[in-house]
């Protein structure tokens, strides 16, 4: 067992914090107060290849393998989880969707846009109706003639009103398949997609989350990404792997807020002496440090699991789990260590925070991952 970095993946963290500490770091504060991520960051991330991370140059990728993409998520979400997502999403979610089951001619048309940032994706899987019961979905793909026609309502879109296309999941009224499931790569100007920006977010508040409403939307058939009714296969296999990015995301806030509570605990001082001598105030470090390190662990364990080509999906149900409730206590932890001043934003701990919480609701809940570790477990489905 090596639990160090090779060379060239040490490097690929460094150009990550590099790229964090210049293009990231100077605007964190004011791209959360003002509810908006300057988009270039995206052609900025494109260039410098953190959109094209385990994609086949030949479609161009950067190549590289599971570890380098945690290392620069981990890195991403240190930063600004905000930006960490916008990637996560459109090339964990959807790049990566595209070059694991699409048709060649699918893989022509969209990686290269999405690898270079020129283009954005999104994820379509979420509706009012049903979130952790994902596979009861009721957005229609009626096939006519050589077109599908889709109609319904998809809601908390992570990139939704910046994307460009959208790997949207419809139940495909005849197919014989999996729930009837079928996923499609729409793209966002299509007549009758509309979309709408959701305000108000407690944390993630620089991303473009969105509500997305298809009123007869005709896509030709060639749209469909995946065989007809294999659709849900596509995105719990896309989920699998996204849960390891979300949990390098947590890892990376956990890792700030570390950081964070190490540097006020030496500055500050009460009772006559720098809070970092009262033992009270150690413990919430000490807890902290343990909760970065678990969390890396089980995250990096899945990255090797899947370059190694191994079965990896509860591993990373279990990574997500546990360094998603990790980032919550960290950055909880730290805020207390700031005490009154970690409750303002001219200080990053609350940012944390808020951005953590969510983090143990998306790409399933923490009772889904439970579920999910169950049920591999015993055999027996909870659900
Ligand atoms: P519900 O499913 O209604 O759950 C409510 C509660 O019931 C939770 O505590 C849940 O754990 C619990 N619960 C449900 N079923 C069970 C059960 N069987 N056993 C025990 N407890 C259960 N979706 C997308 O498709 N694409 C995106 O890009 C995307 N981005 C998002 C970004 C943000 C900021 C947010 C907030 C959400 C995003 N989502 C996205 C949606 C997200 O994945 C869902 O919110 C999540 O799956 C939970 O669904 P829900 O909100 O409908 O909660």
């Amino acid at each position: 067992m090596n639990l160090g970095l090779s060379e060239e993946q040490a490097a690929v963290r460094q150009l990550a914090r590099d790229f964090v500490e210049r293009e990231i770091a100077p605007h964190v504060t004011a791209w959360d107060r003002a509810e908006e991520v300057d988009r270039g960051i995206v052609k900025k991330l494109g260039e410098v290849g953190f959109l094209g991370l385990t994609i086949d140059e030949e479609y161009g990728g950067s190549g590289g393998d599971h570890l380098a993409y945690c290392l620069v998520t981990e890195e991403l979400g240190r930063g600004d989880s905000s930006v960490r997502g916008i990637v996560s999403v459109s090339l964990g979610l959807v790049a990566k969707s595209v070059a694991a089951w699409g048709n060649e001619e699918q893989k022509r048309r969209w990686l290269p846009g999405l690898t270079s940032g020129e283009l954005i994706g999104c994820f379509g899987l979420t509706e009012p109706g049903t979130g952790s019961d994902a596979g009861n979905l009721s957005t229609r793909a009626v096939r006519d003639g050589e077109d599908y026609v889709l109609s319904g309502t998809k809601m908390f879109i992570t990139n939704g009103t910046w994307a460009d296309v959208v790997l949207l999941f419809a139940r495909s009224t005849d197919a014989p398949g999996h729930k009837g499931v079928s996923a499609f790569l729409v793209p966002t100007d299509t007549p009758g997609l509309t979309r709408r920006t959701i305000h108000g977010k407690l944390g993630l508040r620089g991303q473009a989350t969105a509500e997305l409403v298809l009123e007869d939307v005709r896509v030709p058939a060639s749209a469909m990404i995946g065989a007809e009714g294999k659709g849900f296969s596509v995105a719990m296999s896309a989920l699998a792997k996204g849960r390891m990015s979300v949990a390098a995301g947590c890892v990376g806030i956990a890792q700030a807020a570390l950081d964070a509570a190490v540097q006020y605990a030496g500055e500050r001082e009460q009772f006559g002496t720098s809070i970092a001598r009262h033992q009270l105030v150690q413990e919430l470090i000490s807890d902290i440090a343990v909760d970065v390190d678990a969390a890396r662990l089980l995250t990096w364990r899945v990255a090797d699991l899947i370059d190694r080509g191994e079965p990896f999906a509860t591993e990373s149900s279990k990574a997500k789990l546990f360094a998603s409730e990790a980032a919550v206590r960290a950055a909880s932890n730290a805020l207390q260590v700031f005490g009154g001043y970690g409750y303002i934003d001219e200080y990053p701990v609350g940012k944390l925070l808020r951005d953590a919480r969510v983090m143990t609701l998306y790409e399933g809940t923490s009772q889904i991952q439970k579920l999910l570790i169950g049920r591999a477990l015993t055999g027996v489905s909870a659900f």
